[in-house]
């Protein structure tokens, strides 16, 4: 039987620059794989025994979360207020390793792909420990789930050291092997916590096994002084002569980079993943995020974990990057709204070098959609969906969610988790960390 399916809707926001607003069109899903786009004429002439039809609603393609910490929902607004290397050594740190093991790990990134998904985000690119609890919620859950094996090079709960961390990564790697949705990428923590040696591993390894790499790189200027201490030079030059910084490289951050390096970025081909909440919320700062979109550099959007931000939202990610992105130039035609939208689409699509399957709804792509309902009172009148989708709408606007062509998300209810046992979940780590905090 066939498993074709129409969906229908008053717009669609394809991301395809040649057609970028389609009114009252439908979407041909047939299983995973968007089949057709059809004309209001053409649907008329057709028949389909599936066919959803979302009257108030845009369709657009789901939305790309470049960097996160999934399983650190369980310490959202645990410490706020603080500067990062305090939030990380004295508050972030100590509880991890009291707490994180696989079992944290799963439930902490269930919660994570919950609130996700009822975000509409549809691929996350997470960073972490216990890679097995990581990719075990992104098959419950069916999200399009980048694992980023961690590497550091001091102990955690998870291994001793750098050596330790990695032969856990591709072991855990070898285990999900055939995961449609998932992959496996290197994720050196930071140059400060990575020796050059290492990276120089991470580098060997990610060209035999084609594994993109995911690295926090100059977040703050604590970062970069440090390293001209210690190495006599800036990170960015450091991981240059290193080989990191390349095409298969998603850079979290780059909030300072001179113009120099705004130019190398671009020559090197590696993206970035802009997080302004996280940036703002640790004070670290701006980053150049409109002069690298004009120099021809791919940046896409991140949430960074809801222990630093606290919601992963990429609803208000987009909305904030577009409103600093003016603020800071004093420019109000920087960061377009469709500009932005591109950031958290195809943008990250095209860092996580899947452009070609997802990103955009364009026929032969893989179906990972969202519907966004803009029939509330608060949204009227709409003469633009694009810059609804950027300045007006919020998450929770997101009625449906499709990862992969199935429905993951039915008029707010999400199909593969049971809300009430998550509630648990989430209470129980709760109950521990505040005994632990006493
Ligand atoms: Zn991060």
């Amino acid at each position: 039987m066939s498993k074709k399916r129409l969906i229908q809707a008053k717009w669609i926001v394809t991301m395809d620059d040649d057609n970028p607003i389609l009114g009252n069109h439908g979407i041909v899903l047939n299983n995973n794989i968007i089949e057709a786009i059809l004309s209001p004429k053409e649907i008329k002439k057709s028949n389909f025994e599936k066919k959803i039809v979302l009257k108030n609603h845009i369709l657009m393609p789901g939305l790309i979360n470049l960097h996160g910490h999934s399983a650190m929902t369980l310490f959202r607004g645990y410490a706020d207020d603080l500067a990062l290397m305090d939030w990380l050594s004295n508050h972030i740190w100590p509880l991890e390793g009291k707490f994180v093991g696989e079992k944290f790990v799963y439930d902490g990134s269930l919660l994570a792909m919950a609130e996700m998904i009822l975000s509409g985000t549809t691929t996350i690119n997470d960073m972490y420990f216990f890679h097995s609890g990581v990719a075990k919620a992104g098959i419950k859950m069916g999200m399009r789930t980048f694992v980023g094996c961690s590497i550091l090079e001091f102990p955690t709960n998870y291994a001793q050291n750098a050596k330790g961390y990695i032969e856990k990564s591709l072991q855990e790697k070898a285990k999900f092997k055939g995961e449609p949705l998932v992959t496996f990428t290197l994720a050196p923590h930071a140059p400060y916590t990575v020796s050059d040696e290492t990276f120089k591993e991470i580098v060997n390894i990610s060209e035999q096994e084609d594994m993109l790499i995911h690295c926090h790189i100059h977040e703050t200027e604590t970062e970069i002084q440090q390293s001209i201490e210690r190495y006599e030079m800036r990170p960015f030059d450091r991981l240059e002569k290193l080989g990191v910084l390349q095409a298969n490289l998603i850079a979290a951050h780059m909030v300072f980079l001179n113009d120099d390096e705004i130019e190398r970025t671009q020559k090197l081909g590696l993206s970035i993943s802009h997080n302004p909440s996280s940036n703002m919320k640790l004070a670290s700062g701006f980053a150049p995020v409109s002069t690298l979109i004009e120099k021809g550099v791919n940046v896409g959007l991140g949430t960074d974990g809801a222990a630093s931000n606290n919601r992963l939202d990429m609803f208000s990610e987009m909305r904030l990057a577009s409103l600093i992105a003016k603020g800071c130039s004093k420019n109000p035609t920087d960061l377009s709204a469709y500009e932005t939208l591109k950031m958290a689409t195809i943008n990250g699509a095209r860092a996580l070098h899947i452009d070609d399957k997802v990103g955009s709804i364009s026929v032969g792509k893989h179906a990972d959609i969202i519907a966004v309902d803009t029939s509330k009172i608060e949204n009227q009148p709409i003469y633009d969906p694009i810059s609804h989708l950027v300045y007006t709408l919020g998450r929770e606007n997101v009625s449906d969610v499709w990862i992969n062509g199935q429905r993951v998300l039915k008029n707010r209810v999400l199909a593969n988790v049971d809300i009430k046992e998550l509630h648990k979940r989430a209470k129980s780590w709760q109950e521990k960390v505040i005994d632990y905090k006493g």
